[in-house]
């Protein structure tokens, strides 16, 4: 028998990964499945370019034992396994990949975060065990080897007659300590829910013994534990599937499994791409707005895969926050499993997949406002806010993307209708896309100021929502038409002889208009004449500038 010492880095992370507290104990599962998953892997690569091993798919699995008489937890696969070389290399250092992650955390000095962070790999077992031993045999190697550490030190190596090629790994779970438990990765219903949360779409089949009753012989009175080998995951995920062979009711299924929402999904995406980034997604826009939706609790996200294993329940990174409604999971076979949150926001792959998703939601909200105007209308009466804020909160080019999803309310077609609609609309001698704001259709309609545009056969888009005017306000002009608020003093709609006549009557009552103007003091700026007004005797308006009465309004009730 062989002693060897963990080299320093390993023996520090070994130390906070012990001792920290860190609450999804958990994963330590998830990572021996993804390694097994990672061996059989191996196996089946070499097998493609090697004729002289064969990959027959009933002969791979994994399998997870649980021991309740010596508090023992065995993942087995029949995996590429290990020579001693690799025993000693792969599991005597942290892993590359992990390691680089390690150096860059360490600075944070905080052991609970690390595991937090990113999968640690192998050595997160000993979260749970006080001993590891592993007993594994290498693809075409003749003997098998014994690895054992209690996740201090160091570790041993020896020589063991294994049978199979393959690797077992034996965790013996610590006494439970104060307040934490670790029998409960001895329960079969535990150990199913974690399989089925993290490595529900691993490609091969996770075996595990299930006890279930059922009735003794013919009788349906007595029961009988009945102990059955059952296949804990899915295997295939849904996302790997062709679209021709799903329908509504699996998108919807899986949306319920997942518990994306308690409505169903009004619309869903299927991506699969093979470009410069490769990944698979299937997206969900829900139906109804999430009760906490715009409240600070709510955290947008993606479910996201490295190659079938979850890495991340919720990654923010892949959504824009004008879309931060959509749910769903993204899949990458070019991520590693064991990518921190940092360098996540860094990775050029995430950043490739956010911009294409972004795309693809974008595309297919258009395509649904085209093909499908009753759905966007429910899709934009639950999220059209958000859509707005999108476009008040964004720069450049980024608000452009959205100017078409927007609907507003039309005066002439008394329903919503899009920018492109209203200007396609637009007479020869209209230049500006007029617009009014109020509490509602109704209040709108009664506004002086509406009666002389409409009178001119224009259209007027009604602005209920506080959003809408600040959104108009950042686009600008949409197809080279600005935006005009009926209210603003400059509108400009009048003829040659009805400004002659206005300068006149302004000459006539220059008097009586300063007079008002005194009494009303420093409420208003100016007191006019306006030739707007039919029925209506007197009207408020806003001068010049950007901000209407009604956005000073917002203004003043906002925070400083
Ligand atoms: P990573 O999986 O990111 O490489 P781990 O700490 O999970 O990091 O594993 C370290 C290495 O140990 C793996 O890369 C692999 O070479 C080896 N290994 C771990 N588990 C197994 C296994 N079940 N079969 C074969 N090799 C394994
Ligand atoms: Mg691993």
């Amino acid at each position: 028998m062989e002693q060897k010492q963990f080299q320093a880095e390993s023996k520090r992370l070994l130390e906070m990964m012990v001792h920290s507290i860190y609450s999804q104990k958990e994963i330590f599962l998830r990572e021996l499945i993804s390694n097994a998953s990672d061996a059989i892997d191996k196996i089946y690569y070499k097998a493609l370019t090697d004729d002289s091993i064969s990959f027959n798919k009933d002969d791979f699995y994994i399998r997870i034992e649980a021991n309740k008489t010596d508090r023992t937890l065995t993942v087995r696969d029949t995996g590429i396994g290990m020579t001693k070389e690799e025993l000693e290399d792969n599991l005597g250092t942290i892993a590359k990949s992990g390691s680089l992650a390690f150096k860059n955390e360490v600075k944070m000095q905080d052991g609970q975060e690390i595991i937090g962070q990113f999968g640690v790999g192998f050595y997160s077992s000993f979260m749970v065990a006080d001993k590891v031993t592993v007993y594994t045999r290498a693809l075409g190697s003749d003997e098998g080897f014994k690895w054992e550490s209690d996740g201090v030190e160091g570790y041993t190596i020896e020589a063991y007659d294994k049978k199979d090629v393959g690797t077992d790994i034996i965790i013996y779970l610590k006494e439970n300590e104060e307040e934490e438990s670790y029998d409960d990765f001895l329960e079969e219903y535990e150990l199913k829910s974690i399989i089925k949360k993290y490595s529900d779409f691993i490609r091969y089949p996770i075996k595990m013994d299930i006890t279930e009753q059922r009735p003794k012989d013919d009788s349906d009175e007595e029961l009988e534990d009945v102990i059955e080998e059952q296949t804990i995951n899915s295997m295939i995920p849904i996302w790997r599937k062709n679209k021709q062979e799903l329908k509504d009711e699996d998108y919807e299924a899986f949306y319920q499994d997942k518990h994306f929402g308690f409505d169903k999904p009004l619309s869903h995406l299927h991506i699969s791409v093979d470009g410069m980034v490769r990944f698979q997604s299937i997206l969900y826009i829900p139906e109804q707005l999430p009760f906490n939706y715009y409240s600070h609790d709510f955290e947008k996200g993606l479910e996201l895969y490295s190659n079938g294993v979850l890495i991340m329940e919720k990654c923010a990174d892949l959504l824009p926050d004008h879309y931060s409604f959509v749910r769903g999971i993204v899949d990458s076979e070019d991520l590693s499993l064991n990518i921190s949150r940092e360098i996540l926001q860094q990775d050029r792959q995430v950043k490739l997949i956010a911009k294409n998703i972004e795309k693809k939601v974008r595309n297919h909200l258009i395509s649904m406002l085209k093909n499908d105007r009753d759905k966007y209308e429910k899709f934009y009466e639950a999220f059209g806010r958000q859509i707005k804020f999108g476009v008040y909160n964004q720069y450049g080019a980024n608000k452009d993307k959205l100017k078409d999803l927007l609907l507003f309310y039309s005066s002439s077609e008394e329903k919503l209708v899009t920018l492109k609609e209203y200007v396609e609309r637009m007479s020869e001698d209209q230049e500006h896309i007029y617009y009014a704001n109020g509490e509602s259709h109704d209040r709108i309609e009664k506004l002086p100021q509406t009666e002389m545009v409409k009178d001119k056969g224009y259209e007027i888009l009604y602005f209920t929502d506080e959003v809408d005017e600040f959104a108009i306000k950042m686009l600008i002009n949409y197809d080279g038409k600005e935006f005009k608020n009926v209210s603003s003093g400059d509108l400009d709609l009048e003829d040659e002889e009805t400004k002659k006549e206005a300068e006149k009557q302004k000459e006539e009552h220059k008097d009586l208009l300063n007079e008002m103007k005194e009494i009303l003091g420093n409420k208003v700026k100016n007191v006019k004449l306006s030739t707007r007004l039919k029925s209506h005797p007197v009207c408020l308006s806003a001068e010049g500038g950007d901000v209407s009465i009604e956005m000073e309004k917002i203004l003043k009730q906002m925070p400083d």
